[in-house]
């Protein structure tokens, strides 16, 4: 029943993002279903939580009886909370048991939507889903030559719904307007698209686990097939981890061409080791490897870019 209130949530976030809806009936069995654990003492209200929603509209599924559940604004879902509070939560699914996802559309854009829908409403990994806020697919251009793969949303990029959006988010943009380029002209996503949670009351960020990028990894595998970039980015080694399996430390695998899937794919240092190493000789590093990427992309590169960070 755990896995099911996960679904609930999940779909109830699924027709936020995608009609704007706040409130949700439920069918008499769900409704029976939740009344049964909250006699159990597994939940403590039967209401779900609709971040950043409020009471401003319904929208009837097909069923039997139907009741509204209470949308609670940006609070966590009582249900989803209690439920998971009150047993282990249950295994991600591992990639073994994981197919390839079908892709869906004639355009890329429809076929990202699609991905991106199937993603908004997954419940692979049960305690991520318990705690994220937002699903984090990606951005960018359908159309795009490049894309940098990062390893997970952090905090500020679960709340924003958008990967690389803090601090690390913000020097990566001026990597990207270094190269000559725009967010918009190129695709980024990371190897998770849940937020890798935190034990209570604890600040920061972890990088994902082997299982959850395993369980992940599948919907960008999707998204590259649907994109097909002349070259990718990985930014640190988790990234090159989720893509490729243990193949090395970043500071080994920086500079060379890598390969994934017949793309050619760039290993750099995470934006954030530049930020805790701010020196002239680290900046110059992973502007080399972009300055390969350039290459590759047959883009223009003058003078004035070929000599960045090289007073050391
Ligand atoms: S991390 Fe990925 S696989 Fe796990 S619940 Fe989120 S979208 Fe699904």
């Amino acid at each position: 029943m755990t896995e099911s209130l996960e679904a609930l949530r999940g779909y109830v976030h699924f027709l936020r993002e995608r009609d704007g809806v706040r409130q949700v009936r439920l069918s008499r069995t769900a409704r029976e279903g939740l009344a049964k654990l909250a006699g159990e003492g597994k939940v403590s209200k039967v209401s779900v939580a609709v971040p950043g929603g409020s009471a401003v509209g319904s929208r009837r599924p097909p069923g039997d009886g139907v009741s509204p559940v209470e949308s609670r604004g940006p609070a966590q879902s009582t249900v989803a909370r209690s439920a998971t509070a009150t047993s282990s939560p249950p295994p991600t699914t591992s990639v073994a048991n994981t197919p390839p996802l079908e892709i869906t559309g004639s355009t890329k854009v429809e076929q990202l939507r699609h991905l991106a829908e199937r993603a908004a409403v997954c419940v692979k990994c049960p305690h991520l889903v318990a705690r994220r806020h937002t699903v984090v697919f990606g951005v960018g251009n359908p159309e795009a030559k490049l894309v940098f793969v990062g390893e997970a949303p952090g905090e500020e990029e679960d709340l924003q719904g958008e990967p690389f959006v803090g601090r690390a988010g913000q020097l990566l943009t001026k990597m990207i307007q270094a190269m000559g380029l725009t967010r918009e002209q190129i695709y980024i996503a990371n190897i998770v698209k849940c937020r890798p949670d935190m034990p209570e009351g604890v600040t920061g960020n972890r990088k994902p686990t082997k299982q959850e990028m395993e369980t992940c990894v599948p919907y960008l595998r999707a998204q590259l097939e649907v994109i097909k970039p002349i070259a990718m980015v990985a930014l640190g080694a988790t990234a090159v981890e989720g893509l490729l399996r243990p193949v090395g430390t970043i500071g080994s695998l920086r500079g060379k061409f890598l390969e994934y899937r017949g793309t050619p794919l760039m290993p750099t240092y995470h934006p954030s080791y530049l930020l805790r190493n701010q020196s002239n000789t680290e900046k110059r590093k992973v502007w080399e490897d972009l300055l390969k990427v350039m290459e590759r992309l047959e883009m223009p590169i003058s003078e004035k870019q070929r000599n960045f960070f090289l007073k050391v």
